[in-house]
């Protein structure tokens, strides 16, 4: 473990900090989830900066209100365009135009609009991601936020899943977590993000394909397919628990057999859990 702290140490004079924004109503709701494990050494470590920005700071009104009603009727508050857009404004210090005279865009800068009605962030977002400068992340609440949030200042308007929540901080703290984890430097072993579920052939080599798991026969021809895996099952201590064991094989130290398990295993558990995903 202390080696490891040294390993992200070393990596923090090569790069500079990756810059994360958050603009939410509830700036203290993450003062949790940014103090634990892999986030905090990295905050403390340098890699990333994190800074939280209360959305009611860019409102002008008495009652500093972030919403109102929608128009054409119906339930529920919406978030007001204005202090979006002048609190990310305000953020990267220039405007970002008008309908006439739209404004460009730092490059390797994403401001990201968290909404059940965006397009589904995955591991190959996350991975896109870390290799950017900043990421605003644009907290939703109430009802969502007015279209032209979405259209005119977010580049890109991300979902975590098909499940409605209450709001995106927790949304936005799942998409810092997951590109946080892949900064060279984030994790105590560098392998240990590139063997992991969704990146391709956690075991590391194309997938044979076998008859046990016909939904992976309909995607390649040549027999071998680079899919999406999940994770292999890993053990540890004590070989026997409760009369439940470890595969013999783990044991055995035979390296080739085991990565022949692990290939097997993780494709049988993606099969069983996540069939989706050799099908695509
Ligand atoms: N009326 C909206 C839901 C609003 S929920 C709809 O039906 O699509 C309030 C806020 O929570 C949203 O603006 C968004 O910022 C956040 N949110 C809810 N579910 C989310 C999800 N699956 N992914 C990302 N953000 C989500």
């Amino acid at each position: 473990m202390a080696g490891d702290v040294r390993k992200a140490h070393r990596y923090v004079r090569l790069a500079a900090a990756m810059r994360f924004d958050l603009i939410t109503i509830f700036p203290e709701f993450f003062a949790g989830p940014l103090d634990h494990g892999i986030l905090r050494r990295a905050r403390e470590t340098g890699l990333i900066e994190v800074q939280v920005q209360d959305l009611r700071v860019f409102t002008k009104d008495r009652h500093r209100s972030v919403d109102d009603r929608p128009f054409g009727g119906g339930e529920g508050m919406v978030l007001k365009p204005e202090p979006l857009f002048e609190a990310v404004e305000s953020l990267l210090g220039h405007s970002l135009g008008s309908a006439e005279q739209p404004a460009l865009l730092a490059p390797k800068t994403a401001i990201v609009l968290m909404s059940a009605a965006g397009t589904l962030f995955r591991q190959k977002t996350a991975r896109r991601f870390a290799q950017l400068d900043r990421i605003v992340l644009l907290c939703g609440r109430y009802e969502g936020v007015d279209e032209r949030v979405a259209e005119h200042l977010a580049t890109e308007e991300l979902s975590i899943g098909d499940y409605v929540l209450s709001g995106g901080e927790l949304p936005a703290m799942l998409v810092i977590d997951a590109v946080t984890r892949l900064i060279p430097g984030a994790l105590g072993n560098e392998a240990s993000s590139q063997n992991e579920s969704f990146s391709e052939n956690p075991a590391s080599s194309p997938v044979p394909l076998h008859t046990e798991f016909p939904a992976a026969l309909g995607s390649g021809g040549s027999g071998l397919v680079n899919h999406l895996l999940l994770d292999f099952p890993h053990y540890t201590r004590p070989a026997d628990f409760r009369g439940w064991k470890v595969p013999d094989v783990l044991i055995g130290g035979n390296h080739a057999e085991v990565a022949n398990w692990r290939r097997a295993a993780a494709l049988e558990k993606t099969q069983r859990n996540r069939p989706d995903l050799l099908l695509r």
